[in-house]
């Protein structure tokens, strides 16, 4: 029957689409996933000597890179974990942003909302969850937390999350963001190209973790300004190959210099952790670490029940109520 076939159709086409999605993330992901796994890879592959173990760990630290942008999907307060507007905190300066988020507030006349991003806070507070989790021998926590941590250090090194122009709304270059990220390492990028430097120990992360977010700001425009040549170059047409050749050639270089900086810079995060935890032996990968959020939501608030004092109240009322109508009857 008809109806019935279009069903089963369906049904199978349905689960076909599952199942692709499932075993691919770059399908729902486009490139910007695979950079993010490329960088973790090579990132857990290059940590010094003294801690070859987790090298182990890089499959681990690939799968789990770019996890962080599906929890936004049911956690409205993921999405600005992964940027930060510098413009926002311009008064202040980059590098001279607080430790302290809540300092924040008496530094500038803006009103700083987690809107402007808060990546910089959210890896430093990582940082210190890693080297704990490395210092009490919990393995599991600290492969999740170290996966996670890949991912928000990769983005940051992405010039275009570190500005409120970050689309190139600004500049009438309207959907950069999408063609930078995603459509032009799909087009020309291999991680073969990933050239990091050698990743060293960091005495105070937090200055480290601000120059980092300032130098890859510093480069936005020369992104912008590349997407406004190619498009000249190819009038307008920015789903052409020649426009992406052309991207690539204006800023490529940018590219693979800031996705290799992004893997040395992780690998000595990582590495920094693992230093202030005591240098812990680290134990043989586990297969898979969990695929759900990181940040644990606080438990609700047990509201007492107001059943109790309901009844009690009913219950006092009736009494009253019966003693009175006693009191009144006639002798
Ligand atoms: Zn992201």
């Amino acid at each position: 029957m008809v109806p019935v076939k279009m069903n089963v159709k369906a049904k199978a086409c349905a689960l076909i689409a599952f199942l692709l999605l499932a075993l691919c993330p770059s399908v729902v992901f486009g490139w910007g996933g695979r950079l993010h796994m490329d960088i973790s890879r090579k990132a857990a592959q290059i940590v010094p000597d003294e801690m070859s173990a987790w090298r182990g760990y890089a499959h681990l630290m690939a799968n789990g890179s770019y996890r962080p942008d599906l929890w936004k999907s049911d956690d409205q307060t993921e999405g600005p974990r992964h940027y930060v507007d510098i413009e926002s905190y311009s008064e202040i300066g980059a590098t001279n942003l607080p430790r302290n988020y809540a300092d924040l507030a008496h530094m500038t006349s803006r009103r700083s909302t987690p809107r402007s991003g808060i990546a910089p806070w959210v890896i430093l507070e990582l940082q210190e969850r890693l080297t704990t989790a490395m210092a009490t021998n919990d393995w599991d926590e600290a492969a999740q937390v170290a996966a996670a941590m890949g991912h928000y250090v990769a983005d940051t090194h992405q010039p275009l999350h570190t500005t409120e122009n970050f689309d190139g709304a600004m500049a009438d270059g309207r959907g950069v963001h999408l063609r930078w990220e995603v459509e032009l390492p799909g087009q020309h990028w291999r991680a073969s190209m990933l050239a990091p430097g050698k990743p060293a120990y960091v005495s105070d992360v937090w200055p480290f973790i601000l120059n980092w977010i300032q130098e890859s700001h510093a480069r936005y425009d020369a992104i912008l300004d590349a997407d406004g040549k190619a498009r000249d170059a190819t009038g307008g047409n920015t789903e052409s190959r020649a426009y992406y050749a052309k991207l690539w050639d204006l800023s490529g270089d940018i590219f693979v210099e800031q996705a290799s900086l992004s893997a040395q810079n992780l690998a000595s995060m990582w590495y920094t952790a693992w230093r202030d935890a005591g240098r812990p032996s680290i134990p043989r990968a586990p297969q898979q670490i969990s695929e759900a959020t990181i940040w644990r939501r606080k438990p609700a608030q047990e509201v007492p029940s107001a059943w109790p004092f309901f009844v009690a109240f009913i219950v006092a009322a009736i009494v009253i109520v019966w003693l009175s109508a006693r009191k009144k009857k006639p002798e």
